[in-house]
């Protein structure tokens, strides 16, 4: 693999190691068989950038189990996403809340001022 192809796999993953998805520094990247070349795995689509620590963990797993690992890993992102998302959602409605009760709480001074001015009005006609 030449140096532009590997500068290129390594751009395309956003300096990701593609199996924690911490940056990665261009010099620490190594490139990873997807699936090993003694499993059959061959061409450009096979390899990856990983990180030195996952890519020394998956060589010294078997295949499989580091499949298995990985696809756990995933799924805890895929959770934290969401948890995330949730949260999102929840401090917007908690604002819009917020937001509505001041304009109910303007509205009302609104209202009180304008029966207090009414009220003024009246007193300043009885006297005069
Ligand atoms: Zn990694």
């Amino acid at each position: 693999m030449c140096v532009k192809q590997r500068k290129l796999l390594w751009l395309r993953q956003h300096r990701r190691c593609v199996y924690c998805r911490r940056e990665i520094a261009y010099h620490a990247a190594t490139i990873d068989h997807v699936v090993p070349r003694s499993m059959g795995g061959r061409g450009g689509s096979n390899l990856v950038v990983a990180c030195e620590t996952c890519n020394s963990t998956k060589g010294s797993l078997p295949h499989s189990e580091f499949v298995n690992r990985f696809a756990e890993l995933a799924k805890a992102r895929a959770d934290a996403k969401l948890q995330r998302r949730i949260s999102r959602n929840r401090r917007r409605l908690a604002w819009s809340i917020a937001l509505w009760l001041h304009k109910q709480e303007a509205l009302y001074f609104e209202e009180q001022l304008e029966k207090l001015r009414a009220f003024r009005a009246e007193r300043a006609e009885i006297h005069h």
